[in-house]
């Protein structure tokens, strides 16, 4: 949807974990996603309305992308030897 009048542009991705997190933190990009989330729509991993395709299957995929761009990043990825 285009930008309405005195409404600033999204600052940050439009990506919303389908674990009910909080929305992507990293900045858009393109088409209101973050050049990482942009790339999953492009690939069809997310869709248009900004949340994760349930056709995909891969769990470590959707963990990858649900988690990307979370407040909560650091604590959920730990150094693994
Ligand atoms: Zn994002």
């Amino acid at each position: 949807m285009s930008q309405e009048p005195g409404t600033k542009t999204t600052p940050h991705c439009r990506f919303r974990s389908s674990l009910g997190l909080a929305y992507c933190q990293e900045p858009a990009y393109a088409e209101g996603f973050c050049r990482f989330h942009y790339e999953c729509f492009l690939r069809g991993e997310l869709l248009a309305n900004g949340q994760i395709n349930e056709l995909l299957v891969d769990q470590d995929r959707r963990r990858t992308i649900n988690f990307h761009g979370q407040p909560t990043d650091e604590t959920l990825y730990v150094d693994e030897a």
